[in-house]
């Protein structure tokens, strides 16, 4: 079970006065103590955790070590213990880019400033390479519990460590005790096919680093895709809208389309109409979790003639008379309305 935060456990603001976090401790050691729970076990865990959390708040030393690199600063490194070191922040990188990049998938170099390692302190945060490590005086246990007749129990503290239970080196003045410094970094990072807006593409390892023993986090870059000019995407499949002239529509065609891969021939049959949607199986996107490709769907939009010179408007009118039907003679549910 992972620790709880020792602000949390005295129920305190992580800006706390001194005084406050007296008074927090101070009532509940008063509601936990073993002497009046003699009866609860839950309460004796408690009240150890309390006493452990006052350790370090009670203490300006040990509370600014504990605000710099939480609980770990009283973990000294063991052997196996990796799993349970600190991990550094993830590092969030947004780009932008452009809408066949997305496509094809392109490599972009991240360039960040993120934390790494004091190489001065060698990421322990201690002057010196200096590690926090148990006070010899009291093995890490610097607080005895006084119990007395119904009274407010009493600690009583070791004075080598000053009831820290550790001894705390002074901190490395290259990182201020941090352990890590703040450095510029350039990463190229494969932007794979198919990512759309909003997209995270982690790469593990590339992110802040953590105070020893600590691990990195990760890079996650996020991608915004800027709108293309007559391709639009939904899901893995695109949309284009294709104007197509009278005569075509009518008549049918073959006509020439763009694709994300290259311009494509396709028939237009005889009699489409504006809105129209036919379907070019593979020419869509990319599918980054299934593989493959989506679809590329072609909208026709017919394009009336805006100016009808004389002879146009001729031809307009003869078809006027060869197409008496109203085509919105359904929508009244009766012909000829
Ligand atoms: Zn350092
Ligand atoms: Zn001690």
């Amino acid at each position: 079970m992972s620790k709880r935060d020792y602000y949390d456990v005295l129920g305190v603001r992580r800006g706390a006065g001194a005084p406050e976090i007296r008074r927090a401790y101070r009532q509940l050691a008063r509601q936990y103590s073993p002497d009046i729970n003699l009866w609860d076990d839950r309460a004796d865990g408690l009240f150890d955790e309390i006493a452990e959390a006052y350790r370090i708040l009670g203490d300006p030393a040990t509370r600014s070590l504990y605000d710099r690199l939480g609980h770990q600063a009283f973990e000294p490194p063991r052997e196996g213990a990796a799993d349970r070191a600190a991990r550094g922040e993830d590092l969030h990188y947004p780009i932008e880019i452009e809408f066949e990049q997305a496509l094809r998938g392109v490599p972009v170099v991240t360039e960040a400033a993120r934390l790494e390692p004091c190489a001065v302190c060698d990421a322990t945060g201690g002057a010196g390479g200096r590690r926090v490590v148990r006070c010899r005086v009291c093995q890490g246990r610097p607080v005895r519990i006084v119990v007395g007749n119904g009274e407010l129990p009493v600690a009583a503290r070791c004075e080598a460590c000053r009831g820290a239970g550790w001894q705390v080196p002074e901190p490395c003045p290259a990182c201020s005790g941090r352990g890590t410094v703040l450095r510029q970094f350039r990463l190229s990072v494969a932007i794979p096919p198919g990512v759309d807006t909003g997209a995270q593409i982690r790469v593990s390892g590339e992110g802040h680093a953590a105070p020893a023993p600590g691990v990195r986090g990760d890079l996650v870059v996020i991608t915004r895709v800027r709108p293309h000019a007559f391709f639009t995407r939904k899901g893995d499949n695109l949309y284009c809208e294709v104007p197509i002239t009278v005569p075509e529509a009518a008549l049918g065609a073959r006509i020439q389309i763009p694709t994300p891969d290259a311009a494509a021939m396709v028939t237009i049959p005889a009699g489409t109409q504006s809105g129209q949607i036919f379907r070019i199986r593979g020419k869509g996107c990319s599918r980054l979790d299934r593989g493959g490709r989506g679809d590329l769907l072609v909208v026709t939009r017919v394009v009336i003639p805006r100016n009808a010179d004389s002879t146009l408007e001729e031809v307009l009118r003869t078809l006027q008379r060869l197409l008496p039907e109203n085509p919105r003679a359904e929508l009244w549910g009766r012909r000829g309305a």
